[in-house]
């Protein structure tokens, strides 16, 4: 059975054409192994115009619905979940400023985001902050020229490409409560006062994840996103539309895992046949289809309900928890699956299951949306 309509179904091949023919795996493993940031890849998805998807037509985007974004993930995703990272982090920022900034800072910002000119990342998690993400130490203070940052953040996925702003979580009024007291700033990356370095992660190697360190990095008063003390609202504000596009992108990134096994089961002869004839190969296969199957029902309902505005936390957290532990499940059975070779760059495993380890911790981990299932059924 088919969920999408034709216009669904041609807009997800034509993302699957582009991937394939355009950008090419080959592109997005050079990216991984070199530690390079997809530049040219960006630029090109930016001329195709994606990157004006789920910007709303009255500014100047084409005001696609959730729906269709997730369906631009998946594909992105194909080759790699951190390639799609590139485009979602900087997405997530600018659907902030669309419903949160002021008119100067959507004149300012999106545009020039949606032409690829600006970029954005977002920086939540810091040393003592990452589950308990309202843990915030980074504190910013107000003076004549604007708030001066200082403090140390964690993690922060790409931060060192050119051209970013950063929408950085910090502490602007100490007195107050925990989740308040928070402001959202937007930073850009070559801010005097910021330090900022790649780290040498398993995953997310071309996108790069990043810690930053500000020392009195001072940006104008035009730059707080919303109100002072208003940040955690703010940054939370795109967990949902967050959780469905890295779900969606897990599950592309999974199918391709599975395509890849499937293909090499038919190639590799051992025993004098060819190794899917080996029932237990076969079965492997088969529950690795199914859950890919599984997890993109689940990712379908909850982007259907975002869509029609409808309340789907429970949902989302679903999707986020199979999808990535699916991702996770099937690139270790790819692996087993793909045997010696697996380990070789060029045979891509290696990469979706690095990426699939990260996948059931970063944008909230397998425990914290168990968590928040169980707290939606009322336990
Ligand atoms: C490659 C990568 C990229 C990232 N990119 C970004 C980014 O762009 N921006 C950003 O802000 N952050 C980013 N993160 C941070 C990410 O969001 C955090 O790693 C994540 O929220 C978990 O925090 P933590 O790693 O500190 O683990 P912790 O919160 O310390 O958790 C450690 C373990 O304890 C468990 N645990 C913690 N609290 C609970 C609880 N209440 N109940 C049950 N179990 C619990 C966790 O599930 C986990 O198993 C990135 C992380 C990685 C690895």
């Amino acid at each position: 059975m088919n969920f999408l309509s034709e216009e669904q179904q041609f807009w997800r091949d034509t993302v699957d054409r582009v991937m394939q023919e355009e950008i090419t795996c080959g592109y997005v493993r050079q990216c991984d192994m070199d530690r390079a940031y997809p530049y040219e890849a960006y630029d090109k998805v930016a001329k195709l115009g994606w990157l004006r998807l789920l910007i709303p037509e009255a500014q100047g985007g084409d005001g696609g619905t959730i729906f269709d974004y997730a369906l631009m993930c998946e594909g992105l995703a194909r080759y790699g979940f951190d390639f799609a990272t590139a485009f979602m982090v900087s997405t997530f920022t600018a659907m902030n400023i669309v419903k949160f900034g002021t008119e100067e800072q959507q004149q300012r910002f999106l545009p020039a985001f949606m032409r690829g000119d600006v970029r954005f990342s977002i920086s939540i998690s810091e040393p003592s902050a990452g589950s308990d993400a309202a843990n915030t130490r980074t504190r910013a203070e107000q003076r004549d020229a604007g708030w001066a940052i200082t403090g140390q953040k964690l993690w922060c996925s790409g931060a060192a490409a050119t051209n970013t702003t950063i929408a950085m979580l910090v502490r602007t009024d100490r007195q107050a409560a925990k989740h308040k007291g928070l402001t959202v700033l937007l930073v850009p990356n070559d801010t005097p006062g910021l330090d900022i370095r790649r780290l040498p992660t398993m995953a997310r190697r071309a996108t790069g994840t990043t810690e930053i360190f500000a020392d009195g990095a001072v940006v104008p008063q035009a730059n707080v996103l919303g109100e002072p003390g208003d940040g955690w609202r703010i940054i939370t504000d795109h967990l949902e539309l967050e959780r469905i596009a890295v779900s969606a992108a897990y599950v592309g990134n999974a199918q391709q895992a599975v395509s890849d096994a499937l293909k090499y089961a038919h190639e590799r002869i051992q025993f004098d046949k060819k190794i899917y004839e080996f029932q237990v190969i076969r079965h492997m296969l088969a529950d690795m289809q199914t859950a890919v199957d599984a997890a993109r029902l689940m990712v379908y309902r909850a982007a259907d309900m975002a869509s029609r505005g409808m309340h789907c936390q429970r949902e989302v957290s679903m999707a986020k928890l199979m999808a990535s532990e699916t991702l996770q499940t099937v690139t270790r059975n790819g692996m087993q699956i793909l045997g010696g070779h697996s380990m070789l760059p060029e045979a891509d495993m290696e990469r979706y299951f690095r990426e699939g380890m990260q996948s059931t911790i970063g944008g909230g981990t397998s425990q914290i949306q168990r968590t928040l299932i169980a707290k939606a059924m009322s336990l």
